[in-house]
């Protein structure tokens, strides 16, 4: 039975691919961009999420965690990361929603069965399925299963992608997806390692052979300040994605400093906390740049 590692299923997703979908997360990236706005997405293994200002102070945690990683020490609450095996014991006990355990094995059957609950919204509205993450190429015969489920069902099935895989583990779900939504952050390579962790010479070779197949393609750019938000970042992406035969179109998403309470409950550094949102004259200004290379731009 196939089965892999799901943070979240989203009903109702409107931003993720055409008409209304389901956007299903799957846990584990080999980027690290330091803006990522879902850090809870970013290991592979499933994690305890804590968000103390929700604690009643009933103390169950204590009693069911067996590794004692919640502990009280000179009368202060404390929970000590290094300790915690994610059994997920302390979550189910935890009623205030003070802990959640983040990471949950489904069954490709599990998954599909809760997609298709929506059917009737995706058939109205032109919608479906769409696998997100993190990078759910990483978890491959998972992701296929899921995507081979759903086209059997007569959904329309999509894929957000960062590309950063063989190119061979690409292409085997290219027969059961409709779409695919891949990221170009910068175009060189040197400063897109500097922000991300890799750089980018695998994902632009799999963008091209990407842009040579039947599968529709879209490439997004999420504008982050001080990384990419001038024209000479956006001009040189614009130019590569018009040389794409499949591209529907180039999409700018601006940066919003949204996750810092997602990484405080992670225990996990957000770097990017101290920017602001680009503004809607700016990515005005950055989407008339991309047009010039005669694709359409969408931006919000
Ligand atoms: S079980 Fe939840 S509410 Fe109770 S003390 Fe622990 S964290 Fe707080
Ligand atoms: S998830 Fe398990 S190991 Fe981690 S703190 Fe909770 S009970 Fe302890």
């Amino acid at each position: 039975m196939q089965s892999g590692i799901v943070t979240n299923i989203q009903r109702f997703s409107i931003h993720d691919g055409p008409g209304i979908r389901t956007t299903v997360f799957l846990k584990g990236c080999n980027l690290r961009c330091f803006w990522c706005h879902n850090p809870e997405t970013l290991r592979t293994e499933p994690e305890l999420q804590i968000f103390p200002d929700r604690c009643i102070g009933c103390g169950a945690c204590l009693e069911r965690c067996e590794q004692q990683a919640h502990a009280t020490i000179d009368g202060r609450r404390v929970f000590r990361r290094e300790l915690c095996v994610a059994c997920g014991r302390c979550a189910d006990t935890c009623y205030a929603e003070s802990l959640v355990l983040v990471g949950e094995l489904k069954t490709v059957a599990e998954v599909v069965e809760e997609v298709l609950r929506d059917r009737p919204f995706y058939e109205r509205s032109g919608g479906g399925v769409t696998l997100s993450g993190g990078e759910p190429l990483l978890q491959l015969e998972f992701a296929r299963g899921i995507l081979a489920r759903c086209k059997r069902e007569g959904l329309h099935t999509a894929v957000e992608t960062a590309v950063n895989l063989a190119w061979e583990r690409i292409a085997t779900i290219l027969p059961f997806t409709d779409l695919v939504m891949m990221d170009i952050k910068l175009l060189d390579s040197e400063a897109h390692r500097a922000c991300t962790g890799v750089g980018n010479r695998r994902i632009l070779e799999n963008a091209t052979r990407l842009g040579e197949q039947d599968t529709p393609l879209i490439v997004r750019t999420p504008v982050i300040p001080g990384v990419n938000d001038r024209a000479e970042c956006i001009e040189p992406i614009a130019a590569f994605a018009a040389r794409l035969p499949n591209l529907l179109y180039y999409e700018l998403l601006p940066f919003h400093p949204m996750a810092n309470g997602k990484y405080q409950s992670l225990g996990m550094d957000y770097r990017a906390k101290d920017l602001k949102s680009p503004g809607k004259e700016q990515m005005r200004a950055l989407a008339d740049v991309a047009r010039r290379y005669g694709i359409e731009v969408k931006h919000s």
